[in-house]
């Protein structure tokens, strides 16, 4: 495998092997950085899906019946391709998303911990027995759903992709998998060192296509026994929607709008670092940025001014230079950013740092975003409450405890809290009463470690990735009761 100097040629991977689409489709994957294309992607049309859901089908039977620990020592033999591979795989990644090197190479080691943590629980995900009357016993066994089916995003292809794909893997499904077409490289690359690695054929299928064409049919389709999706709101309603028609079951991680309580009491020295790198982390393109501070109103100027001055110092670039930030993905993303300040600035908001469009130096045709940090916000602007997935970062008012959570509480999401403060009785009671799926107190993680359950609330999605509690998202239960009197 070679770093992407020049426009790079990516095929799909069906039933163990590259090929062009059918129909012969190709895309072009840009560089966010430059505006150049860096490779021409084959673009999934229904057919295609249709020979990958085809090879996972046949594929299936045979994975399945392999025992745990032979499907966990294929899990830890890709894990080791993606080790010595992963120069190559973080370099394109930062290439094709945007995002710094730094994090590019935080994402291939996850990916790389992705395989290793569920093929050392292979052989640890057991059934239960329940003693019944007299000499009768029930048990449970784990069953795969068949064949899975992942959707995923544009912003953590190889991360996103391996926290659905491994797990649904380890307890014996085959996947389809469409990525983004924004950013399709890494994860396709990923499926060809998976076979490198001895993953039989047809086990794991990576099919970029469209979403509204390749991405509809994956959902729609009949050879599919679970859905797990990622990505935005209004595309999770349809998902559910094409499960809905065939009653089957989805997970669906969407969107966030994840509140910062920031107290007096707080140490601020550490809330703005972490808090800085929770929004520009992939330029505010986390499901699970940190996108809102609910500040006590007498610590809210200090904290303000002390954001805006660390937003000024952060520098942008290509994320192959391993700026602190890189730009967005898209034009269309860029222009949809920029949108919400100026929203946000018709509405009343004031600008304390950022604002605006950048233009690093000789990076002219790229998306860059300036860390953007808005004050005097209303609980119920658009900018405070839709998701904006780029970085900026609102800061709302609170007088007290109860204001801070209603205003924290108030959106349609759920995903991730973080509490700051020195009194542990109110880091836990508000932890107890936040919305949300996970909840940092004095710290802040988009989604954690890889041990630790993840997933939304309300308008966030439902189901968790990660941890233990992944597997049973991609098992059904059945029990199987034994009389032996
Ligand atoms: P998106 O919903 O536009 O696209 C996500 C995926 O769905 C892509 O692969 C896309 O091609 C596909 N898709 C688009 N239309 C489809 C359709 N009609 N049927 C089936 N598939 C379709 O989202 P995005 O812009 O790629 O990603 C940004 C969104 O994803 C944000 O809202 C973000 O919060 C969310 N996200 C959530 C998580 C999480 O874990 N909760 C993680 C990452 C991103």
């Amino acid at each position: 495998m070679t770093l992407i100097q020049t426009v790079d040629i990516v095929d799909l991977v069906i039933d163990g092997a590259a090929r062009p689409a059918r129909g012969g489709a190709r895309a072009a994957v840009l560089d966010p950085a430059t505006g150049a294309t860096l490779a021409e992607v084959a673009a999934a049309g229904p057919e295609d899906v249709d020979d990958a859901v085809a090879a996972a089908r046949a594929a299936q039977p045979a994975w399945s019946r392999l025992s745990p620990r032979q499907r966990g020592q294929h899990l830890f033999a890709v894990a080791a391709l993606v080790r010595r591979h992963a120069d190559d795989l973080a370099h394109t990644e930062s290439l094709d998303t945007g995002k710094p090197l730094a994090q590019a190479r935080a994402d291939v080691e996850v990916t790389a911990e992705y395989f290793e943590f569920y093929g050392g629980y292979a052989d640890k995900f057991y059934g239960e027995t329940m003693p019944l009357a007299g000499d009768s016993f029930a048990l449970t066994f784990r069953e795969p759903h068949g064949v899975t089916g992942h959707i995923i995003p544009w912003n953590y292809p190889l991360q996103i992709g391996c926290r659905t794909i491994v797990p649904s893997l380890m307890v014996g499904n085959a996947c389809v998998v469409k990525p983004a077409m924004e950013a399709p490289l890494s994860i396709t690359r990923l499926g060809l060192l998976a076979l490198e690695a001895g993953l039989p054929p047809g086990v794991l299928n990576v099919v970029p296509g469209s979403g509204s064409l390749a991405g509809a049919h994956l959902a729609d389709h009949p050879g599919i026994d679970h859905l797990s999706f990622t990505g935005g709101l209004e595309t999770g309603v349809l998902v559910m929607s094409a499960a809905a028609r065939h009653v089957r079951p989805v997970t669906l991680e969407l969107g966030g709008k994840s509140p910062s309580l920031v107290f007096a009491d707080a140490d601020l020295d550490r809330a703005t670092a972490v808090l800085t790198k929770a929004l520009i982390q992939n330029a505010g393109q986390t499901c699970s940025a940190g996108s809102r501070i609910v500040a006590e109103r007498s610590v809210h100027d200090e904290l303000v001014d002390r954001l805006a001055k660390a937003f000024e110092e952060v520098t942008l670039g290509r994320g192959v230079d391993d700026p602190d930030m890189g730009p967005v993905i898209s034009a269309a993303q860029r222009d949809r950013v920029l949108g919400y300040i100026d929203g946000a600035l018709a509405a009343g908001c004031g600008v304390a740092a950022g604002g605006s469009a950048a233009e690093p130096a000789g990076l002219a045709g790229g998306y860059f975003v300036r860390p953007t940090l808005l004050v005097d916000v209303a609980p119920d602007m658009a900018v405070a409450q839709e998701e904006v997935f780029g970085p900026v970062l609102t800061v709302l008012r609170a007088d007290d405890d109860e204001s801070a959570l209603a205003i924290a509480n108030g959106t349609p999401f759920g995903l991730v809290a973080s509490v700051w403060t020195s009194d542990l009785d109110r880091a836990m009671h508000l932890a107890r009463r936040l919305e949300a799926g996970q909840v940092y107190l004095n710290s802040y993680g988009a989604a954690g470690g890889i041990g630790l359950p993840f997933g939304g609330v309300k308008k966030s999605g439902f189901g968790r990735e990660k941890g233990v509690e992944a597997a049973s998202e991609y098992t059904q239960t059945k029990t199987v009761v034994v009389n032996v009197g």
